[in-house]
């Protein structure tokens, strides 16, 4: 027997409605290039994203068509996400960090047939224009003052065109399984890989991402992402704060820059950020060096790579912020599992409390998740069996775009696998102990370089730490310690590698520590461990 409830769709638009309606006085402050402090309310951003629809309409662009973005989180940009997704288009996010050619051939992928950028993307644009068949027009999100010179391009000047068209769209109805926007992998190995996301998919993970046990959004939080819109929906913020009508604060080009970032928190009363462990990293190092505390601040979310645990200390030691460490991928919406501490936490033992904490959290609602070995089989969940970790739900991706046909992103029973390593303790807590790639394998056992690298960081004279594998002559790999010294600091390997001691097994302890300027990261801020290892690849250790 079928139950007797009405069937309303989950699309964005509902979303849109929602947040309309109940919370259109909320507030969206931006930072743009052209203005320190831009704000207005939601109520403001619809009517806009009403006005970008007809334009899109009187370009041509349907349901289905791809309409690109490269741009900051502003208030533009979010006009573009709804615009776009609500009149049955497909929001296509591009990372301007990537590679110029990775960043054409994503383009041609998608067929996109609209590029939406910020200003100072134009020469990255101009450049590319000649490659980038498809692409119909060029929109730039500014005034028609702030336009750029166009370099020979034909470029449409946002403000002008919302400046002419109705504010009276009309939004159609959508399909909730219709998709609403497409995200690539950054592909370190082959090409990047589209991720297309469905209207249903985006409401149910905002809808898990809002829940207490998880980010704990409401009408009373102040959201401040300086996780990029243009990776992964920013963490679905875009969506999950409008559902529950928290006031959202906005970095736009500034999400580097440590002063930027804690004059806005203060100042806008922002409540809960949301960012990569290397941009906190620069926001504490700054507030270290000015002497400053966070004032309104009381939650983090960390993901994207390991949180140490380090860190999680200095932000609640020094400016009483809690940090919840949360485990993603692009193929996950993005969010798998999100660490809020068990009920009998403060009871536990310290050693206890610190692994916990440490941990990637438990999977939300809707993710189901399990560790399997080199069989195949399923491990227990003991915290001490590792395997690959494989995850599904309505948020998981089923494949890649545009290669249905060729083949399905999961196993036969659905499981996504996700090229990380895990453990998961009993009560599913689960820890991530590296990526597949990154595993260090000695002499027949495995060596967690995250759990390294986060002792290594804890050392007060180191800045940042990458742990690697180099070809050894009897253990086939050893690991490699590359350090990136704190300010003013000159330590000694042999003091760092001390810290290591009591702490792992003498045998993880890395073999040697090299010293490095800089760390590189990938486009989405992360170590890049492809770079390091190909400029350590003649490095020898001792036999
Ligand atoms: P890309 O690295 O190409 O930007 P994703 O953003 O999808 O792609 O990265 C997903 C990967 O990031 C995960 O598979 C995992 O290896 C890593 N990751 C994400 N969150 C965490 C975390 N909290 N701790 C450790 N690794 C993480």
């Amino acid at each position: 027997m079928q139950g007797l409830m009405m069937d309303g769709a989950l699309t964005i638009t509902s979303v849109l409605e929602h947040a309309e309606r109940i919370h259109g006085h909320q507030e969206i402050v931006s930072v743009t290039a052209e203005s320190p402090r831009h704000r207005y309310t939601y109520r403001e951003c619809f009517a806009r994203a009403r006005r970008l629809a007809s334009v899109l309409a009187g370009l041509g662009i349907g349901p289905g068509d791809r309409v690109a973005t490269l741009a900051w989180n502003d208030y533009r940009h979010m006009e573009v996400y709804y615009g776009v997704a609500c009149s049955g288009a497909i929001c296509h996010t591009i990372n301007p960090r990537l590679f110029a050619e990775q960043l054409a051939w994503i383009v041609n992928h998608a067929e996109d047939r609209v590029l939406v950028i910020d200003p100072m993307f134009l020469p990255l644009v101009a450049k590319l224009r000649p490659q980038l068949p498809t692409l119909e027009q060029v929109i730039v999100l500014c005034s028609e003052a702030a336009m750029p010179a166009a370099d020979g391009l034909e470029l449409l000047c946002y403000e002008t065109l919302l400046a002419g068209a109705d504010e009276d769209f009309a939004w159609p109805a959508l399909d909730e399984r219709a998709a609403a926007s497409l995200c690539y992998t950054s592909g370190t190995t082959g090409h990047p890989k589209g991720v297309l996301y469905s209207h249903r998919a985006m409401v149910l993970i905002s809808w898990a991402c809002g829940l207490p046990d998880a980010m704990n959004l409401s009408a009373r939080e102040v959201v401040l992402p300086v996780v990029p819109m243009f990776h992964v929906n920013a963490w679905s913020i875009p969506y999950s704060a409008l559902m529950v009508g928290a006031k959202l604060v906005m970095p736009g080009p500034k999400m580097g820059d440590g002063e930027t970032l804690a004059n806005l928190m203060d100042e806008e009363a922002v409540t809960v950020a949301l960012g990569v462990p290397t941009v906190w990293q620069g926001l504490l190092e700054f507030l270290e060096q000015a002497g400053r505390r966070l004032k309104t601040l009381k939650r983090t979310v960390v993901g994207g790579s390991a949180c140490p645990l380090s860190m999680m200390e200095q932000f609640e030691q020094r400016h009483g912020v809690w940090t919840h460490h949360a485990w993603g991928m692009t193929e996950l919406s993005p969010l798998g599992t999100y660490n809020t501490p068990p009920p009998d936490y403060d009871s536990l033992p310290r050693e206890a409390r610190d692994r916990l904490r440490a941990s990637q959290g438990q999977p939300v609602y809707g993710v189901e998740m399990k560790i399997v070995g080199p069989d195949g089989q399923a491990l227990p969940w003991d915290g001490k069996a590792f395997g690959a970790l494989k995850v599904r739900g309505p948020w998981v991706a089923s494949s890649y775009y545009r290669m249905e046909g060729e083949s399905a992103a999961h196993d036969a029973e659905g499981w996504f696998d996700t090229g990380d390593v895990a453990t998961i303790d009993p009560r599913g807590y689960m820890t991530i102990t590296d990526r597949t790639k990154d595993v260090i394998k000695s002499g027949g056992e495995w060596i967690s370089s995250i759990e390294l690298e986060n002792i290594a960081v804890s050392h007060p004279a180191v800045s940042r730490a990458a742990v690697i594998g180099v070809a050894h002559p009897k253990w086939d790999e050893r690991p490699l310690l590359l350090v990136v010294p704190a300010a003013g600091a000159q330590p000694s390997a042999e003091e760092i590698l001390a810290a290591f001691e009591g702490k792992v097994a003498r045998w993880m302890i890395p073999d040697a520590v090299e010293f490095i300027e800089d760390m590189p990261l990938t486009a989405t801020g992360k170590i890049s461990k492809l770079t390091l290892r190909e400029r350590f690849a003649e490095y020898r250790l001792e036999g």
